[in-house]
């Protein structure tokens, strides 16, 4: 059975949501300011990385993790056939490397608990990590190489989503959802609401748009959403993270790229990666900063990751710095996503998906898919 489903939100969790339950057989329509242009989504740096995300204490979140990263070699060529673009799928892998013994005994003890939670991870000498990847700095002394850590390309994803979403049927309305009316509380919606049976969207300029069902995906938005009951809501919170991209200058546009994978680092402590693009640029990122809403680009920030950049990879100190920005990961409590129905009738959310909503793009976008099925039995 066909439901129409409305989708607030534009980034990789909305957009993977609309594309699939439109290729499901719904009748899908996706609020957004800029559809697949904003949010963390646009900044992100594309890892998908279960296992050097791994951190103590969260052996469930990385089970979640580790079963994302299994659907998404089958997501990525099924996106690539609907949209036709390539979006920089990348499973070269990734090194995890230390600068000093304090990050070296540090990343023996992630390594023993990686290896305790199931995951494939390699410990490596000084020496073979820089046959991994020859631009590392000499100071490096050893590593983790993890293979199945991939990568894909952020943007290029998200045109695809965009791509593929249109070719199954999506619409795309650019404009905010200010208030939802469920029928039970006052949104704003006037008749509208009463109206019809499922709930209704009041967008930016008054107007409204009625749904069966309604997909709340608007990343750090999500609880600022009007009309709604905030018991019913993930709590969500935004947690800052600076990144930069650089990109080859001059006649080394012609070379060799900097890096073959993804490499990973402490250094003195603190983490640090670099992210190569199919383009030769690199992502370089990122802090973590409890800071509410603030996107300012902070020098200090700015400073601080390509110090600690350049400790591991010298060579992009020749690198043009193209971009330096700031977005915010949308995170709950405990760091896992919140997926399923919020107990509102009708409404649904997909959101809290923290440092990881790239990797669980893909299951979110199952889990919504098969939450809407068994609706229609
Ligand atoms: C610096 C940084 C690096 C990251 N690196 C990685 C990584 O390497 N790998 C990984 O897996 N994840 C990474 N993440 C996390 C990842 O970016 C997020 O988990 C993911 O983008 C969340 O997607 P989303 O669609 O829920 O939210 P967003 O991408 O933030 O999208 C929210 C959307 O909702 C829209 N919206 C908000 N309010 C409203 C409203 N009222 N009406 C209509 N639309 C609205 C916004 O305009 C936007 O389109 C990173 C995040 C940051 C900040």
């Amino acid at each position: 059975m066909t439901h129409r489903v409305l989708v607030v939100g534009g980034g990789v969790i909305g957009l993977s949501c609309a594309w699939r339950l439109a290729a499901d057989g719904h009748q899908v329509t996706v609020v957004a300011p800029t559809p697949g242009r904003d949010g963390a989504s646009w900044v992100a740096a594309g890892m998908l990385a279960p296992v050097t995300e791994v951190q103590f204490g969260e052996a469930a979140l990385t089970e979640l993790l580790l079963e994302g990263a299994r659907g998404w070699k089958e997501f990525s060529a099924a996106l690539e056939g609907a949209s036709g673009h390539d979006i920089g799928y990348d499973q070269s892998g990734t090194l995890t490397v230390a600068l000093d013994t304090s990050d070296r005994a540090a990343l023996d003890e992630l390594l023993a608990y990686q290896h305790t939670l199931g995951c494939t991870a390699h410990r490596r000498t000084a020496s073979e990590c820089r046959g991994l990847v020859p631009a590392l700095s000499p100071m490096v002394c050893g590593g983790i190489e993890v293979p199945g850590d991939h990568h894909v390309d952020n943007r290029a994803l998200l045109r695809a989503l965009v791509a593929a979403g249109q070719a199954a049927g999506v619409t795309f309305v650019r404009s905010s959802v200010t208030a939802i009316s469920t029928g039970n509380t006052d949104a704003g919606a006037g008749n509208a609401g009463a109206a019809q049976s499922g709930p209704v969207a009041v967008l930016s300029d008054g107007s409204r748009l009625g749904a069966d069902h309604i997909v709340l995906a608007a990343g750090v938005g999500t609880p600022h959403l009007g009309g709604l009951d905030q018991a019913a809501l993930p709590e969500i919170r935004p947690v800052k993270g600076h990144i930069l991209r650089l990109g080859p200058a001059g006649s080394d546009v012609a070379g060799p790229p900097l890096l073959n994978r993804t490499v990973r680092a402490l250094v003195h402590g603190r983490s640090i990666y670099l992210v190569p693009r199919p383009d030769k640029t690199l992502v370089v990122g990122a802090t973590m900063e409890e800071r509410g809403y603030d996107v300012t680009v902070r020098a200090g920030a700015v400073h601080e990751l390509l110090c600690d950049a350049r400790a591991v990879v010298p060579g992009i100190d020749e690198l043009e710095l193209l971009e330096a920005q700031a977005g915010l990961r949308p995170a709950t409590p405990d760091n896992t996503p919140v997926v399923g129905w919020t107990g509102l009738p009708g409404v649904a959310v997909a959101s809290g998906h923290f440092r990881n909503g790239m990797l669980l793009a893909p299951s979110t976008a199952a889990a919504m898919v098969d939450l809407l099925a068994v609706e229609t039995r």
